[in-house]
């Protein structure tokens, strides 16, 4: 059965101590109530991520991702960072496709793939995130553009690996820009990925594939959403970034 899942990303911010602060926050704030069901995973720069780790070793509630990770497993890449070095600190998941990685970093679909290939292969968890930009979603054709990057993204994967791999819907216009999709604009856009899930592999697959929505989601929009038949959960930007906003973000999740 699919689940129910908030992820933060803290994309470059906090320093060191607000990082850790941070940490502190959502430990004493995610109780058992507040958590019930759902997965929460939190998402901070690169370099915090060992420390992380151990700080929430005897944490039930918290799993810890990384942001991206580097096409090949070692070599002379400087400044990057490969899938088997976040395996080794113990993390979770690789957030993989960004937009934000797509606009400024040049990031493909194929790009993606191996990207993808190489968090499962170090029995980490990919996160996949696909969205339009306005131009596409004004076109009307943004449904093309998302079920291309689920093609070209997910290509060679099969069913069994998809326990691995969570959707993240973010449409690019709503992300970092105060616009959120309106619960009905993304549950037509889950629903269409799901339904090409089910044709790509098979209807139990598709209906166990967890499927987040990104774009502006907070406190305030968060359950609509939520309510939403496919919207399984969020993958937070800035929100994420305060204790109380995340906090209320999976409570809200956990009750929807
Ligand atoms: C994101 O970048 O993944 C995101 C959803 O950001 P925000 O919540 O700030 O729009």
């Amino acid at each position: 059965m699919r689940r129910r899942i908030v992820a933060g990303n803290w994309k470059m911010n906090t320093t060191y101590t607000e990082a850790m602060a941070l940490v502190d926050g959502l430990k004493e704030s995610l109780t058992e109530e507040v958590v019930g069901e759902t997965g929460v995973i939190i998402t901070p720069p690169a370099l915090y991520l060992s420390d992380i780790v151990e700080s929430l070793v005897e944490n039930p509630y918290i799993a810890v991702a990384a942001q991206n990770c580097h096409e090949k497993e070692s070599g002379a890449y400087t400044g990057e960072w490969s899938a088997p070095m976040l395996a080794s600190l113990d993390i979770d998941a690789i957030i993989i496709g960004h937009s934000e990685r797509r606009e400024y970093f040049g990031e493909t679909n194929e790009a993606c793939n191996t990207k993808i290939s190489q968090a499962l292969n170090n029995e980490l968890a990919a996160i996949y995130c696909i969205g339009e930009t306005l131009e596409e979603r004004k076109s009307g054709a943004y449904m093309d553009v998302i079920l291309k990057q689920c093609e070209e993204g997910l290509a060679g994967f099969i069913a069994d690996d998809m326990d691995n791999i969570i959707l993240a819907y973010e449409p690019v216009w709503a992300i970092g820009t105060g616009e959120t999709a309106s619960p009905e604009q993304a549950q037509e856009v889950h629903a269409g990925i799901r339904a090409w899930l089910t044709e790509r592999f098979d209807a139990e697959t598709a209906q166990d594939v967890s499927i987040l929505y990104g774009g502006s989601c907070k406190p305030g929009n968060a359950a609509e959403l939520f309510a939403k038949a496919d919207i399984d959960g969020g993958l937070i930007g800035g929100a994420s970034l305060n204790a109380a906003d995340f906090t209320a973000i999976i409570e809200a999740r956990t009750k929807a």
